[in-house]
């Protein structure tokens, strides 16, 4: 059987999600998006709506959803202000690797304080040398007394303007790969952490910025999962969050269609309504053929995941076509609104901008595209 529809309990969901974001949200996005400062208050009113412990299970304060459930609060929350749906994805991963990798100690500590909004955390994986092949990583983390010493530096952080605590990504077996690799929490405030932030063209709320670690001594519990599992780990949360990102930037270019439609029936030239013209009206109907495509795509891979099957394929396949024809939405959007569209006065450039983070943020396509290949074709055809 085949049934492509939501829940009546999805459905009601989007409407009380798509009313808070479009009330509390949307009003404020762009002017939110100019600045390099967190969306402290948004984000603390998403925790009271139950956002960032969506998939927590209720006995630790959460909603215990399913992932199609987050998918539909994500692209609703993105609809509105892209910078606020991140801490769903964030929350989400972590929430998600607590609940498969942590110790009975961790859970109860850490979860209920994702669900209230109190713990923000962060992903600390790639660094300044080392990006798509994050296991080449350089940061160390050797074993003294009854705890570890951190020293490196990671690179192209997000969150470091407001995280409260990191998944930190360190070598255990600095000799070894990907096997080397272990995840650890550090909080934001330990000793011989310090912070630089990045001054980028999008997303600016999400404080991009690098992390250097210099003697960081942490205690063995803020290890997560086993020793030199932390690679398994990182790539099992990204199957997650890869879609997560096609629905981010699906709710920003939905958005955007929806402003070019509104504006194509409004603006007249040559004595008509835009919208008359073929030109303008087969853009939209092409962008709300692929849209329509991709958003199918990323409920099918969340689906995929609630039942249990494999998703790596899909989840890459959202993650480098998603952004793509997201981006090229709101690039037509934003001509259909003629030299309006070219203003900062208008969402539209600012939206183009933060989607484009997106193309390389959580893998870039070509790496996406060499994992959907090895699930095609097998691992003996890999590049390397
Ligand atoms: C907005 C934003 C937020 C981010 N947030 C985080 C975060 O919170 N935590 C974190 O750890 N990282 C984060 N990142 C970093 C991101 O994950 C990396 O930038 C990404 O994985 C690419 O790595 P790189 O930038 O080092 O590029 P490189 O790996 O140096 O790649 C450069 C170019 O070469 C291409 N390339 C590399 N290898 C191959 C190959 N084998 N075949 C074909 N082409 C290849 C890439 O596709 C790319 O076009 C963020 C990045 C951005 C832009």
């Amino acid at each position: 059987m085949l049934n492509l529809s939501f829940s009546e309990d999805q459905e009601l969901f989007r409407q009380m999600v798509r009313e808070f974001a479009q009330t509390e949200l949307a009003p404020g996005y762009l002017e939110r998006a100019k600045r390099e400062e967190a969306p402290r208050e948004e984000f603390r009113k998403m925790a009271e709506l139950g956002l960032t412990g969506i998939n927590i299970p209720e006995e630790y304060g959460g909603q215990g959803a399913d992932y199609v459930t987050i998918g539909i609060a994500i692209e609703e929350i993105a609809r509105a202000d892209i910078n606020c749906s991140y801490p769903i994805a964030v929350g989400g991963l972590g929430g998600g690797a607590f609940l498969k990798h942590g110790t009975p100690e961790q859970r109860e500590t850490w979860l209920p304080k994702i669900t209230r909004g109190e713990t923000l955390l962060g992903l600390a994986l790639t660094e300044p040398g080392c990006g798509s092949d994050a296991a080449a990583m350089k940061t160390t983390a050797l074993r003294e007394g009854d705890g570890y010493v951190l020293n490196g530096e990671k690179s192209s952080i997000s969150f470091v303007n407001c995280a409260t605590d990191f998944f930190l990504f360190a070598k255990t077996d600095p000799k070894a790969g990907a096997r080397g690799v272990s995840c650890f929490l550090v909080p934001m405030d330990a000793p011989g952490l310090t912070t630089s932030i990045f001054h980028d063209m999008g997303c600016k709320p999400i404080g991009r910025g690098a992390l250097a670690l210099k003697e960081v001594h942490i205690p063995a519990s803020s290890l997560m999962g086993q020793e030199g599992r932390g690679f398994h780990l990182v790539m099992e949360e990204f199957d997650y969050t890869k879609v997560l990102i096609g629905l981010m930037c699906l709710g920003t270019a939905q958005a955007a269609l929806e402003d070019a439609i509104a504006y194509a029936k409004e603006r007249k030239a040559f004595g008509k309504p835009i919208a008359r013209f073929e030109g303008v009206s087969f853009l939209i109907a092409e962008h709300a053929t692929r849209m329509e495509a991709a958003r199918l795509l990323c409920y099918q891979a969340l689906w995929l995941r609630d039942q249990g099957k494999p998703h790596t394929k899909e989840a890459s396949m959202c993650k480098w076509w998603v952004p793509k024809i997201s981006a090229e939405a709101i690039h037509d959007a934003l001509l259909i609104h003629g030299h309006l569209g070219y203003s900062d006065e208008y969402p539209l450039e600012q939206r183009w901008r933060d989607v484009l983070a997106f193309q390389i943020a959580d893998g870039t396509a070509q790496i996406q595209k060499i994992i959907i290949s090895r699930e095609i074709l097998g691992r003996e055809y890999l590049p390397y």
